[in-house]
């Protein structure tokens, strides 16, 4: 790229070199041409002025034979030499007189323009007053400069090369650290390798910036999703183990008929739970693929919280109550079935870390733009260290907690959490151990 840059940069130089040397030399023959003319015109009329008579002889003391390279001959109207140099007279007889005409003639290869002007008298005999001006000393000097211009053009291309090479060089030093960077990440040495182009508006420190962000994103991506599966063959790990163990002693050795009843409930356990994980993990799965499409409309979410406890009271642990605030009509854009998995989700863990006889409360708060749905009980709480990570997949803080309860899985928060942002809300959790929790979702009553 650098050397394809520097050739293409030098072959434009020397073109535009080129260009401008070609158009300087027309430019100054033009110039040269023209100028030679005034100042021969100028010259001749200056000394027609002080063509004079003294009792009837010609009076030329006051002309200038020779001003500014121009010569100056004087002739009468039948083209008798006058007054002037005799070699240019010599040069230039040949040349009949025209009055005001400017001619260029070539004589031993020099070049020269002549300008005659007739000076007419009414008492004497007319003059004429021939001008000369060599134009090849001129020409010579401009095509000197052109000559030593055109011989030192190659080191002009070759200083312009070796800079244009510098240049580019230290221009494309930023995206050849990005290349070297992507490459190194894309052959899996280093996830956490950054460019790190350093502080810079142009657009490729912009560029790098970017991709930096793109870089972050991709490896916690990467380490989420390894996570996700060491986590989910860790989960299955042990059902299968059980399983697996249950049915080598069952099958190989004599056992009672008791003991293979035990076993088989052993292994039906087992069986629910990883039935249990895997459509746990279905569910996560469609929500991140996009699989399971989330059709916000506006509905009713008084209708929707009131009719979900009402179905969460027969589930009910003992002694223990389900307690609402739900203001009427307040609507907001949701997507119904979804929004019924999230709290469900969080009445059930209300109860299943809530304590006996304790109580579980859903109270729905309508402010200007938002909604806020709250769900909170009176349980054991969430320690401060753990709160941050409740939301992660397979998180569980501590599964002695819930005792002889139900075994969870650690997933339904982050299927909670999931939903949420899904409904571009916001989920934030408030606990104090051993006092209780409780879990806020604010959703946007519009979703454009
Ligand atoms: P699990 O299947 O373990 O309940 P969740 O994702 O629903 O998984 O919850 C993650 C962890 O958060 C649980 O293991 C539990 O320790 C804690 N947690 C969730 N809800 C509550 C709550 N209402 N009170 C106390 N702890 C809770």
């Amino acid at each position: 790229m650098k050397l394809k840059i520097t050739i293409l940069n030098s072959l434009l130089m020397s073109l535009i070199v080129c260009f401008i040397l070609c158009f300087m030399v027309y430019v100054s023959d033009f110039v040269i041409v023209s100028s030679g003319e005034n100042q021969l015109k100028f010259i001749v009329h200056e000394n027609a002025e002080e063509v004079d008579w003294d009792d009837g002889a010609l009076d030329l003391d006051d002309i200038e034979f020779y001003e500014n390279s121009i010569s100056t001959l004087i002739y009468s109207v039948d083209g008798y030499h006058l007054a002037g140099s005799k070699e240019d007279h010599g040069l230039f007889s040949s040349i009949p007189l025209q009055n005001m005409k400017v001619s260029s003639v070539s004589v031993d290869k020099v070049d020269y323009l002549l300008y005659d002007f007739l000076v007419e008298s009414r008492k004497h005999d007319d003059v004429f007053i021939r001008g000369i001006l060599s134009v090849t000393e001129i020409s010579q000097t401009v095509n000197m400069i052109f000559f030593i211009t055109l011989i030192t053009l190659p080191l002009f291309i070759l200083i312009s090369a070796v800079g244009s090479y510098l240049i580019t060089k230290i221009s494309m030093k930023p995206l050849t650290k990005m290349i070297e960077t992507a490459e190194m990440i894309s052959q899996g040495e280093d996830l956490s390798l950054r460019i790190q182009l350093g502080s810079g508006r142009d657009e490729v420190h912009k560029l790098g910036d970017t991709f930096d962000v793109m870089f972050t994103k991709l490896e916690e991506l990467f380490l989420a999703e390894k996570q996700f599966s060491s986590d989910v063959s860790h989960e299955l790990r042990t059902p299968t183990a059980v399983i697996l163990a249950e049915c080598e002693c069952h099958l190989h050795e004599n056992t009672t008929a008791e003991e293979k009843q035990e076993a088989l409930e052993v292994i039906e356990k087992q069986g629910k739970i990883m039935q249990q994980l895997i459509s746990a993990l279905l569910n996560l799965v469609r929500l991140d693929n996009g699989v399971e499409k989330i059709d916000l409309a506006n509905e009713d979410l008084s209708e929707l919280l009131t009719v979900i406890c009402e179905e969460q009271l027969h589930l009910l642990p003992e002694k223990s109550r389900l307690l609402t605030e739900i203001p009427e009509n307040i609507h907001c854009a949701l997507d119904y079935s979804l929004m019924i998995r999230v709290i469900s989700n969080l009445i059930h863990n209300g109860f299943k870390y809530g304590k006996s006889g304790g109580f579980v409360k859903v109270t729905l708060e309508n402010q200007k733009e938002k909604v806020l749905i709250s769900v909170s009980d009176d349980g054991i709480g969430i320690g401060e260290e753990h709160i941050g990570k409740i939301f992660h997949r397979f998180y569980q803080v501590d599964t002695a907690r819930t005792e002889e309860k139900e075994v969870g899985m650690g997933l339904g928060l982050s299927m909670v959490e999931r939903i949420v942002k899904l409904h571009h809300g916001e989920i934030f959790v408030e606990s104090e151990l051993g006092k209780g929790t409780t879990f806020h979702i604010l959703l946007k009553k519009e979703v454009i």
